[in-house]
């Protein structure tokens, strides 16, 4: 049977027929999604220490930063940890209601984008916010991010950023969700709108 134009799509088919590609796509990204694989060091289903609210903690393994005096160097090996799916951390995250957020912590979730990105995207589609904490500077996020969508994916994935190095010279215990002075929070979106680091009006 032929189709006049009006009864074919703007990818030339019948509209069923992309109606159908359309959900076939969606069901593949899905898949991918909820599939894809995260080398996890730890989680913590509960905490008031890593973000403001009642947040779900996600400690990614693997750091090539090696700050002296940090305090997980378990999580430095890349080939350590466990391998988690980003559908089994959402099970988790969606079994608790309370949950204001998700922390992605380290290690370094930068090493891990990619999916990390895609369990981040999912958190904020549920209407919880996502702080990602990492061991490179906002500045320099930005400048891996110019070659590297997954790395830019994350950074545009996160509400808010707990950037640099753990500098064991500028460690304060009164700071709320971070060690040492030089960390900064960091408002993700203000920050890309204004194209320079905005500080977050908490913390
Ligand atoms: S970035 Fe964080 S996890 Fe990595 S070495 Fe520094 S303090 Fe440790």
């Amino acid at each position: 049977m032929r189709h006049s134009q009006q009864e074919r799509g703007r990818n030339g088919y019948p509209p069923l027929v992309e109606f159908c590609r359309a959900v076939v796509r969606l069901l593949e990204e899905r898949i991918v999604c909820h599939a894809a694989v995260i080398k996890v060091a730890g989680i913590v289903k509960e905490s008031v220490v890593d973000g403001p609210g009642l947040r779900f903690v996600i400690f990614a393994q693997g750091c090539p930063h090696r700050c002296p005096g940090c305090q997980n160097p378990q999580t430095w090996d890349p080939a350590g940890g466990t391998e988690m799916t980003v559908d089994e951390l959402l099970e988790q995250i969606k079994a608790n209601p309370l949950l204001k957020g998700v922390t992605l912590s380290g290690g370094e979730p930068f090493l891990q984008a990619g999916p990390l990105a895609l369990l981040a995207g999912a958190v904020r589609e549920r209407g919880m916010d996502v702080v990602t904490y990492t061991g490179y500077t906002w500045e320099k996020l930005l400048e891996l991010a110019k070659t590297d969508l997954e790395i830019r994916r994350l950074v545009e994935e996160s509400n808010y950023l707990v950037d640099g190095p753990y500098v064991a010279a500028q460690r304060d215990l009164a700071l709320p969700f971070r060690g040492s002075r030089n960390q900064r929070i960091i408002d993700v979106q203000a920050s890309l709108a204004a194209g320079e680091a905005v500080l977050a009006g908490w913390g």
